[in-house]
């Protein structure tokens, strides 16, 4: 976090400017438990925040209202932007006229499944607050950003957790010990409702007629107690992968391209199509992500990223 005082700035109550990282992150776990009411699937998930991340800038303007420049095209820059939505949420807590101006640095892949536009959310609320002299404290930034979506209250507190609910209801767990995580994204595209419709269509729609059980995640919590990379990189598991994969040839491909460069373990994060894989080794971390970028697909080597708060 970096931040440039204003003129009143000797005290480091109000800035001007602040950039704030924002991480994306990786389901170690992400399975459906059923149907809560409204709809919404119930899902069983370990997140992990990785060090892939995007830069959000908040700046003060001297005119009223909220904008946004994004480095890439196609990314919203108006209400349907997450960032400007929590800027709009922030202002509207704290009774502020909003004046503010938010430059998104984007290096996450978009609809990928490493919940970029929410991290932007959690990183813009972050510098809000910072900027506007920090009135909130982190417990209400988490209520502000469960409203956002359900994996900002994960992007704000970082680190390794399992989520319950729509994975917005979360419980720290012990650090991911320090590993190589490679993750690729072949710009295949995924839409989450498309993956949800998938999902439905093999397990009668979650009902109650649905024969599907849930994977336990005891195996994947004791290895992460145990700081077993190798235990853990064997329980990792996604309800998505399978069928997603069998729809995403590049992203099964890359899967297998991790696996062969000697991954622990690899797996669809989210929804997909990004895919990430475990490594013990940097230098085969590094090799295999060399391969794919050769191949003009987007691979980065990251590490885990411990809690924040
Ligand atoms: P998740 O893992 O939470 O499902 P994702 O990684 O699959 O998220 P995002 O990158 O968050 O997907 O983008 C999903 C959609 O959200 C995009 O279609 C985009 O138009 C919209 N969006 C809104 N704000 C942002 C933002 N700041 N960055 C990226 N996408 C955004």
């Amino acid at each position: 976090m970096t931040d440039k005082k204003g003129k009143d700035g000797g005290c480091g109550m109000v800035k001007n400017s602040v950039s704030v990282l924002g991480y994306a992150k990786i389901n170690l776990h992400l399975d459906v438990t059923g149907r809560l009411e409204g709809g919404y699937h119930s899902v069983a998930t370990v997140m992990q925040t990785i060090s892939l991340h995007d830069e959000i800038s908040v700046m003060r303007s001297d005119r009223e209202g909220l904008t946004l420049e994004c480095n890439v095209a196609g990314i919203p820059t108006d209400g349907k932007n997450l960032a400007v939505r929590a800027a709009e949420l922030f202002c509207q807590q704290v009774r502020v006229r909003p004046n503010a101006h938010i430059v998104i640095d984007k290096r996450i892949p978009m609809a990928a499944g490493l919940a970029g536009g929410s991290a932007d959310a959690a990183a813009t609320l972050l510098a809000m607050n910072l900027v506007y002299g920090e009135p909130l404290s982190i417990d209400d930034l988490l209520t502000l950003a469960a409203r956002l979506g359900a994996d900002v209250p994960f992007c704000l507190l970082g680190g390794t957790a399992y989520g319950e609910g729509r994975g917005d209801l979360l419980q720290p767990l012990t650090a991911m010990p320090d590993c190589y995580i490679a993750v690729a994204c072949g710009g295949e595209g995924v839409s989450t409702p498309w993956a949800y419709g998938l999902l439905d269509r093999v397990y009668d729609d979650f009902l109650e007629k649905s024969s599907y059980r849930p994977v336990p995640t005891d195996a994947l919590k004791l290895a992460l107690k145990n700081g077993d990379l190798s235990a853990i990189a064997s329980s990792i598991y996604n309800i998505f992968e399978s069928p997603v994969l069998a729809e995403r040839p590049v992203a099964k491909r890359v899967r297998k391209q991790m696996m062969e460069g000697g991954a622990m373990g690899a797996m669809m994060s989210g929804s997909g199509p990004s895919v990430f894989g475990i490594f013990g080794d940097e230098d085969d971390a590094r090799t295999t992500v060399r391969r794919l970028q050769e191949e003009g697909i987007f691979a980065s080597v990251c590490r885990p990223i411990a809690r924040k708060w």
